[in-house]
C-alpha cells in the first residue's frame, strides 16, 4: 500500500484519530476513543464502516491509540509506517504562525505554552510522545489552533489592560479554531476561482465551541476568542463574554474564582440559559414545543453571533461572503435565519428557502439576489492537518518562525 497519512487529536479523555491517503487528499478510516481514564471508555471506528468496542476499565490514550492503529493495521487500511503524523495543538502562543515539523526545541515550545492552554496542550503533548513511541522513524508535524491568528493587528488582539501583562505575561487575544476558520478560506477562494490573498470574508465556526473570524486578504484580522477558548460567542457550555465585575460579584457570595471560572467553562452558554442542554438540535425540538428556556437560550445564541458579525464588519467592510460552519452552522437554519433577522440593512438577505435546503451535505449560497454573498460551507480541519502533514514531511522543511518577542514565558 502507498504512504499514509495519520491525523491525531488528542483531548484531556478523548483520541480522534483519521487516516488519509499518500496526497493527504483521501480519508481511508477514522477513530474515535472517548472517556479515556474513566469507567467506560470506548474505541469508535466510524469510516468507512462503523464498529465499536470496549476498552479496558483504565484504559488511556496510550491503550487507546495502539487498539486503533491494530484495527486500521488488520483492516488492511494501514501497512508500514505512516509517511508523517499530524497533530492538533491547540495553544502555540505567539512562537508559532504555522505548522511545524515536531524537534526538540517545538516541544520545549509547547510544554511552555502549557500555561496558556492548561487542559489541552499537555493532552497534545501525549498523543506526540505516544505516537513517537509507536513510529519512531515517523516526522510529526504540529498545527496549532492559534497560528492562523497570529496576522492580527496589534489594536485587535490587545486588551485594555495594563501593557506589561502583555509584555510579561502574554495578556493577548490569540483566537482559536485557526484550523476551521483556515479551511473555510481555501474552499470559498477555490469557489470563487480567487487567490486566498485576495479574499475576505466573515466566518462564523459553530459547534460546541464557537467563534468568528473576519479574514482580509487572506488574512485573519479580527476573531472572538481570546486568550483563552472561553471570550466571545455564547457556546454549548460556554459563557462567552461576560462582565469580569461578575468574579468580585460572585466572591461576595462566597463563590470563589475557580467555582466562577468552572461555572463559565461547564454550566454556561446553551446549557446554563436552558437549564437543559447544550444540543442545539435537542434545544431546537424543545423550542418547537414551546420550551422558553430552549427559546431563550436559541435567542440569546443568536442575537450575540449577529453582534459578533456586525462588529467583524469593522475589520472587514467588503467580505466575499459571510460562512456559516461547524455542527450547528452547517445545520441549523434556524439559527441562521434568527441571527440575519438582526442585521438587516447591513446587506445580508437570506433567501428563506435557499436556507431551508442548503446545509451539511448541500453546502452553497443562501442569499437572496442583491443580497452580500452567504454561504453554508462544511468544514474539516482534519483535512487541513493531513495536507499541512503532507506538505511538511515531503519538503522535509521546517517553518518555525523565531519568537517574535521575548516574553520570558
Ligand atoms: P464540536 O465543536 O464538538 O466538533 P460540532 O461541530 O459537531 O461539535 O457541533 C455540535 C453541535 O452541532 C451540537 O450543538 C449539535 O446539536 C449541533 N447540530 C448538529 N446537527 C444539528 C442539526 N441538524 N440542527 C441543529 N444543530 C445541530
Amino acid at each position: 500500500m502507498a504512504d499514509t497519512y495519520l491525523v491525531v487529536n488528542c483531548g484531556s479523555s478523548s483520541v480522534k484519530l483519521a487516516l488519509y491517503d499518500d496526497q493527504a487528499s483521501t480519508l481511508i478510516a477514522t477513530a474515535l476513543a472517548e472517556n479515556l481514564g474513566f469507567d467506560k471508555a470506548r474505541l469508535r471506528i466510524a469510516f468507512p464502516r462503523e464498529s465499536t468496542e470496549d476498552l479496558a476499565v483504565d484504559a488511556g490514550h496510550q491503550q487507546a491509540i495502539e487498539t486503533c492503529i491494530s484495527r486500521f493495521r488488520e483492516s488492511g487500511w494501514l501497512e508500514g509506517d505512516p509517511a508523517g503524523i499530524g497533530h492538533r495543538v491547540v495553544h502555540g502562543g505567539e512562537r508559532f504562525r504555522a505548522s511545524v515539523l515536531i524537534e526538540p526545541t517545538v516541544v520545549r515550545a509547547i510544554e511552555e505554552c502549557a500555561a496558556l492552554a492548561p487542559l489541552h496542550n499537555p493532552a497534545n503533548l501525549t498523543g506526540i510522545h505516544q505516537l513517537s513511541r509507536i513510529f519512531p522513524r515517523t516526522p510529526q508535524v504540529a498545527v496549532f489552533d492559534t497560528a492562523f491568528h497570529q496576522s492580527l493587528p496589534e489594536h485587535a488582539f490587545l486588551y485594555a489592560l495594563p501593557y506589561r501583562l502583555y509584555q510579561d505575561e502574554g495578556v493577548r487575544r490569540y483566537g482559536f479554531h485557526g484550523t476551521s476558520h483556515r479551511y473555510i478560506l481555501q474552499q470559498l477562494a477555490a469557489d470563487l476561482d480567487k487567490p486566498e490573498s485576495e479574499t475576505s470574508l466573515i466566518s462564523a465556526h459553530l459547534g460546541n465551541g464557537c467563534s468568528i473570524c473576519a479574514i482580509r486578504d487572506g488574512q485573519s484580522v479580527d476573531t472572538s476568542m481570546g486568550l483563552t477558548p472561553l471570550e466571545g460567542l455564547v457556546m454549548g457550555t460556554r459563557s462567552g463574554d461576560i462582565d469580569p465585575g461578575l468574579f468580585d460579584f460572585l466572591a461576595a457570595k462566597g463563590i470563589e474564582a475557580r467555582e466562577t471560572h468552572r461555572m463559565l467553562n461547564r454550566e454556561s452558554g446553551l446549557l446554563g440559559i436552558s437549564g437543559h442542554t447544550n444540543d442545539m438540535r435537542e434545544l431546537t425540538r424543545l423550542d418547537e414545543q414551546g420550551d422558553q428556556g430552549a427559546s431563550r437560550a436559541i435567542e440569546v445564541f443568536c442575537f450575540r453571533l449577529a453582534r459578533y458579525i456586525g462588529a467583524m464588519l469593522a475589520s472587514v467592510n467588503c467580505p466575499d461572503a459571510l460562512v456559516f460552519t461547524g455542527g450547528i452552522g452547517e445545520n441549523s437554519a434556524i439559527v441562521r435565519a434568527r441571527t440575519l433577522s438582526h442585521l438587516q440593512g447591513l446587506g445580508f438577505d437570506l433567501d428563506a428557502q435557499a436556507n431551508n435546503t442548503h446545509g451539511r451535505d448541500s453546502a452553497g449560497e443562501i442569499q437572496l439576489s442583491g443580497s452580500r454573498m452567504i454561504k453554508v460551507i462544511r468544514t474539516n480541519e482534519e483535512l487541513v492537518i493531513a495536507r499541512d502533514t503532507h506538505h511538511l514531511t515531503v519538503n522535509e522543511t521546517s517553518s518555525v518562525s523565531p519568537a517574535t518577542r521575548a516574553h520570558g514565558r
